[in-house]
């Protein structure tokens, strides 16, 4: 691949004199982490003509990442869209359901429908492994089944012109410098492929909110496969979460996975990491993806978010602009900061009345485009002056709101 190969989605994007000049700028990077923040780094930077080297501490063959398998901005992954390259259905629309609770006597409060060009439910061990043999054919130096120490990660600021810390939350730039607590919230989750009949549903995703402070989810595969799940904001989070899981299949009518199957993460919910740590210019230290704490805060999707940060982070390089990165990344991803802070009160308080309104309010947004161009759902809520009036007369929505534009996030408040 050469900076001029116009049909790769990063090339495509840098200007026309970033593309004439890159080639003079590569230098030598060093990505830890190779999920799907690490991968876009390296391709990216490889693209620009960088000596990359790539670790992953799992092996590609065995790695185990069916979370976050709804990759939407799908566009910007330089893969065939095939079930060989993990992209196993392309949902035409995510459905998102608002119930009023989590028993049997709940009611449905709101009912979104959000089209999608490019979202696509994956089975993503599989996107990552087809990734990494790519880069790696492109010359990236790919050290997979190895893990970084704390010891090697400092080095690399002297052996590298870039660390790219790719390693998600909390990252290996936290445990250096002894800060893992500098996120200021996130989310667990727990989910499992399952087989059953999805027929229903199927080729749609399905989302589900039911007033608690997260939401549950159906990812068909195939009309018979499906990834489904659960997830909690950490202080929401039940004790018997694997009992939680196995009760929302049954109200939901989706099959019981096996505890063996079920895997957990967390996830954390963005702004959780002060912008400015996304960029330590005295040791040329990046953060990219989860470990720049930049997944949505009210739907936990962080895929798109992981790709457009390394993108970002490889055209400024580009640029000779590192500097500015951590603005940049602030800059592009504030509106959707905002808009999922203010949508997440109403889960929040405990008001599905409200959730259920701004969901009936946005449906038919591009289910990319409410995370990545906001001011649609924003000028779709001004338009609905009952659920204006409700949220006008929620003393904690107005906060939220005043907080949102003042850029008064919690990691301020945690660390005051
Ligand atoms: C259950 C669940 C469901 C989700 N669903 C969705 C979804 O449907 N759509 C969506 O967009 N997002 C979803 N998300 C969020 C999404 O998964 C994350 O935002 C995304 O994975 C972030 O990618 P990342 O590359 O930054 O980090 P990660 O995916 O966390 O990857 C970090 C990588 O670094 C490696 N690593 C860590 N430490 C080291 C080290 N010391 N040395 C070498 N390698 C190291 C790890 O092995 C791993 O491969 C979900 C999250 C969860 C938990």
């Amino acid at each position: 691949m050469t900076v001029s190969d116009e049909s790769d989605p990063f090339v495509s994007r840098l200007d026309p004199s970033t593309r004439r000049t890159a080639r003079k700028t590569g230098g030598s990077a060093v990505v830890v982490g190779g999920a799907m923040a690490g991968l876009a780094a390296a391709h990216a930077l490889r693209a620009l003509d960088w000596e990359v080297v790539l670790y992953e501490r799992q092996s590609y063959a065995e790695k185990r990442v069916n979370c976050g398998e709804a990759m939407t901005g799908a566009d910007a992954i330089p893969l065939p869209k095939t079930a060989e390259y993990g992209f196993a259905n392309k949902p035409p629309a995510f459905e998102v359901d608002v119930f009023t609770g989590d028993t049997g006597s709940r009611t449905l409060a709101g009912k979104g429908v959000f089209p999608s060009t490019d979202a696509y439910v994956t089975d993503r061990n599989v996107v990552e492994r087809k990734w990494a043999e790519q880069v790696a054919e492109d010359g990236v130096d790919v050290r997979e089944s190895t893990g970084v120490t704390k010891a090697q990660f400092r080095e690399f600021s002297e052996e590298f012109d870039l660390v790219v810390d790719a390693t998600g939350q909390p990252s290996m730039a936290s445990k250096v410098d002894g800060t893992t607590d500098e996120y200021a919230g996130r989310m667990t989750a727990l989910n499992a492929d399952v087989e059953g009949d999805f027929s229903d549903l199927y080729p749609n995703s399905l989302i589900l909110f039911e007033n608690y402070l997260g939401y549950s989810w159906a990812f068909p595969k195939s009309e018979t496969r499906a990834n489904v799940g659960i997830g909690w904001a950490q202080d929401n989070l039940p004790d018997d979460y694997y009992e939680s899981f196995v009760a929302a299949c049954e109200r939901n009518g989706w099959p019981v996975p096996d505890r063996s199957a079920m895997n957990v993460y967390t996830i954390p919910r963005g702004p959780s990491l002060d912008p400015d740590r996304a960029w330590d210019a005295e040791n040329c230290i990046a953060r990219v993806g989860d470990a720049a704490g930049i997944a949505n805060r009210f739907t936990g999707k962080g895929i798109s978010q992981a790709v457009e940060s390394s993108y970002l982070l490889a055209e400024l390089a580009a640029e000779d602009r590192l500097d500015d990165y951590a603005s940049e990344l602030y800059d592009r991803m504030k509106n959707e900061y905002r808009l999922a802070y203010i949508v997440r009160g109403a889960l929040e308080d405990g008001r599905p009345d409200i959730l259920g309104g701004v969901m009936d309010a946005v449906s038919g947004i591009d289910v990319e485009s409410v995370d990545r161009e906001p001011k649609y759902a924003f000028s779709r809520l001004v338009r609905h002056p009952v659920l204006l009036a409700k949220l006008a007369a929620n003393p904690t929505m107005l906060s939220r709101l005043l907080d949102a534009y003042t850029d008064n996030w919690e990691f301020r408040k945690q660390h005051a």
